[in-house]
This record gives structure tokens, sequence and C-alpha cells, in this order.
């Protein structure tokens, strides 16, 4: 029986990729990857041929039992996301649960590496003993129950937001009274930054800069600042 290895891939800067992965993605027999370009960027730099298939979200189901077949053939198989780790608001979580079902004896296992929840974490000073992530917010029905969730926390709550609607998003937490967020934009890049306050400081920030709207964006909110 053949092995599914799940494979965290860098958020950014390409140097974070960790030596099992690379030595996974070299052994492997196929990659399959959400979007072939992207991780044929990370394998030309480290100078890894392999076989490629897409395996979007909408395509979990189907690719599902090509994977099955071919790790009941032995086969060493690969999934990545666009960047990060899968399943973590990325496709994988329904590949492994059709794989574990349809194969139980399969082996699959999970390379970590990089995430942009954790990387945020780790560099925004906040006690993360405890958190709630909520991934991105819904954008319409369910928006408002998902705002007072996070009004009413007791500990931090992490989302990730688009930086189309990162402003939308400040202008809606400014009322919240004695909330603070902090943002972590760009991890790992050249424009890497942190920056923490009110909602409405962070808005002035987003003003006086207007070039820092744009990246990718991690929000960390604490409603309740003990
Ligand atoms: N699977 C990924 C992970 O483990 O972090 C997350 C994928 S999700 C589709 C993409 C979102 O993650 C972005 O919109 C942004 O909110 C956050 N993100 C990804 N890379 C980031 C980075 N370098 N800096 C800040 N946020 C990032």
């Amino acid at each position: 029986m053949g092995t599914l290895s799940i494979v965290a891939t860098p958020i950014g800067n390409l140097e974070d990729i960790t030596l099992r992965a690379l030595r996974t993605l070299k052994e492997c027999d196929v990659i399959y990857a959400e979007d072939t370009r992207v991780i044929s960027k990370l394998l030309a730099r480290y100078e890894i041929k392999k076989p490629l298939q897409r395996l979007d979200a909408a395509m979990e189901m189907k690719r599902a039992d090509q994977i099955i077949e071919r790790l009941e053939a032995g086969g060493r198989v690969v999934f990545v996301s666009d960047a990060g780790t899968p399943g973590i608001s990325d496709p994988g979580a329904r590949l492994v649960a059709l794989v574990r079902e349809g194969l139980p004896g399969a082996t699959i296992e999970a390379i970590p590496g990089p995430s942009a929840l954790t990387a945020a974490l780790s560099i925004a000073g906040i006690d993360a003993t405890a958190f709630t992530f909520l991934g991105f917010l819904p954008h319409k029905k369910g928006r408002q129950t998902a705002l007072k969730k996070i009004a009413s926390s007791e500990i931090p709550v992490v989302l990730y937001e688009s930086p189309h609607r990162i402003l939308k998003l400040l202008n809606e937490l400014s009322f919240q009274v004695g909330a603070r967020v902090t943002l972590a934009r760009e991890l790992t890049k050249i424009h890497e930054e942190v920056v923490s306050g009110t909602p409405s400081d962070v808005i002035a920030h987003f003003t006086a800069h207007p070039d820092a709207v744009r990246g990718e964006f991690v929000v960390i909110i604490e409603a309740k600042r003990k």
C-alpha cells in the first residue's frame, strides 16, 4: 500500500520548506497540486522534476478515486495547496477524508511546515494559549453572526482577509469598543509588516500608507483585551 503525503509549502519566501518536504517531493511518483503553475516555481527552485496533476477544491472528489488507485498500487503521492498548510482555508480535507474512507489501510502522512496562521501568531506578541480561527469570514450570509461571535470572544480570533476587503473589515470592527486588532501582512516577503492598535488606529495607518493595502493579511482580533 502506498503513501499519501500532505506537504506544507512556503507562504512567500521559497526558503521556508523543510528538508523532509523536499525529500518527499523528490522521492514521490506524482504531485497533485491546487495550481500546478504555483508549485512549478517551487520545484524549479529546488530542481525537482515530477509529473504534476491539478487538484483544486472542485476536483477533490474526482481525483480521490485516481489517487486511491495509485495508492493501492503502492504509489507515493503528494498533495500540495498553493501556499502553506493544505486544509487550512485550502483544499485537502475532503481528499484526506475520501482516501481514509476508501482505503483504510493507506498511510496518510503530514509533512508539516509553514502556515500564515501560526506565522502571524508567532510575531503578534499575543498570548495564543487559546484562540479561535475562523479563516475567511463569509461575505454576506452569516457575516453579522460571525462579527458578533468575534465581539463576544474572550480569546483572540484569527481571520484571513484579502486586500480588497481589509478596510471593510476594519470599519466593521471599529464599532467594537475596546477591541484591538493586529494585522500581519506579507509574512516572509519583502514587505512583511505587523500593525497593531484599535481598528481606527489601523485604518489611520492604511490611510496614511495606501500602498500598504496590498498583499496578504492575517487579522487577529482581541475583543476583550486583558
Ligand atoms: N493554507 C494557507 C496557510 O496555511 O496559511 C492559507 C491559504 S488561504 C487560501 C490564503 C490566505 O492566507 C490569504 O488570503 C491570507 O489571508 C493568508 N496568507 C497566506 N500567505 C500569507 C502571507 N505571506 N502573509 C499574510 N497572510 C497570508
